[in-house]
């Protein structure tokens, strides 16, 4: 089921070293990257690194300036938009204000010459898909928010795509709708089984809507993943950054021994990691810890390594959990977030003298 992992297993996409220049700016710089049937994909990435645009060059609104895409094995640079088994969802949704729901979603079947039989038939299978069949006769303007979306859905499936592309599919709705709306989405596209590729800037919807997800950083993947190894092995300091929340500390690699690492930081002082293959001494490296894999206790460990002193300085309480905010002697700040057992203990807060401790294996070791 997680066909990525199957060296053998063919993409349905191929994007092979895909270029995309606008005047001498590089929008989009040669990303190349293979998608499987049935994944939703998540592009995720802040404004401006070039998400939208690989999404149009794939829907043939964009073409790109080198490189090829394949889809379903068909090289697409001779194919034109409207021949390709690909759709598209707009975050504006472009639903007609004057039809109603109904004839929003068929319109793309009549357009195409289906008989008003058959494609309203097709509009009742997408409207219950969507859980909308009640709908059918109101006009956009007297739906919901999440409402006109999935009007917006059922009418980019109607024409039973291959690839649906969805550009911030969920932008427009306010937080709580949206987390409501993520697993909806999970469903239809696992009931329908079509490729979906979604854009998004937010991280925790990547995080919960995608199979995998590449992260963007101007005009360029870099790193691509199931989301659990995105957060757990980001590779660099800006995908540890981007995707959660992270303590970053710099170091260089100390003498190395057989079970540890030694890295010398100046925040921590020396802490020990799980050895790293192919570092030399000497060697800057950043140490991502993330909040919930440090932790805090009111006496200091025997073992002093790996363990340094601080004050609470900010503590917030989210009920199963409480965030803090660690101050080092040297002024250095720590997040650690740590889980409230019982409801009768005497929880750490501000002011008190905290050690912070750090898992060898919790610590991640990242060279750029
Ligand atoms: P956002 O989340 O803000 O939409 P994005 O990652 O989707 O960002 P793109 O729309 O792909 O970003 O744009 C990438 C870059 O290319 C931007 O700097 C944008 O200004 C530039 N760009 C996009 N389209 C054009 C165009 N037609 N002409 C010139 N520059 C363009």
């Amino acid at each position: 089921t997680r066909p990525w992992t199957n060296p053998a297993a063919k993409p349905f996409i191929s994007i092979q070293n895909i270029t995309k220049r606008f005047g001498d700016f590089t929008a989009v710089n040669d990303v190349s990257l293979d998608i499987y049937q049935g994944e939703l994909f998540c592009l995720l990435g802040g404004s401006g690194c070039g998400k939208s645009t690989l999404l149009r060059m794939l829907a043939g609104f964009e073409t790109p300036t080198a490189g090829k895409i394949l889809i379903d094995g068909q090289d697409m640079a001779r194919v034109p938009a409207d021949k390709r088994p690909t759709n598209m969802m707009f975050q504006s949704y472009a639903l007609f204000p004057h039809m109603s729901v109904e004839k929003n979603v068929a319109y793309g079947l009549l357009r195409e010459g289906k008989s008003k039989a058959e494609a309203y038939a097709r509009v009742a299978e997408m409207l219950k898909l969507v859980k909308l069949e009640a709908y059918g006769r109101r006009k956009p303007h007297q739906l919901s928010g999440g409402q006109r979306q999935r009007v917006a859905l059922a009418r980019a499936l109607i024409k039973q795509p291959k690839l649906l592309l969805l550009d911030e599919p969920l932008g427009a709705l306010d937080k709580k709708l949206r987390e409501e709306t993520q697993f909806e989405l999970i469903n239809i596209q696992e009931t329908l089984g079509v490729t979906f590729i979604v854009v998004t800037h937010d991280q925790d919807e990547a995080m919960t809507l995608a199979t995998r997800i590449g992260v963007m950083s101007e005009g360029i993947i870099t790193q691509i993943g199931e989301p659990r190894d995105i957060y757990e092995t980001p590779r660099s300091r800006f995908v540890a950054d981007f995707i959660g929340s992270v303590n970053l500390f710099e170091g260089k690699v100390g003498p190395a021994a057989p079970d540890f690492m030694r890295v010398e930081t100046e925040d921590l002082g020396p802490l020990n990691v799980l050895p790293v293959p192919g570092l030399t001494q000497g060697q800057t490296v950043w140490l991502a810890i993330r909040p919930e894999r440090a932790w805090l206790t009111r006496t200091r460990p025997p073992e002093a390594i790996n363990s340094v002193p601080g004050v609470v300085r900010d503590m917030g309480y989210v009920g199963h959990m409480s965030s803090y905010v660690v101050r080092l002697a040297n002024g250095r700040l720590v997040r650690v977030t740590q889980a409230n057992e019982g409801r009768r203990e005497n929880p750490i807060s501000w002011d008190e003298q905290v050690t912070v401790s750090f898992e060898p294996a919790d610590i991640r070791v990242l060279t750029e």
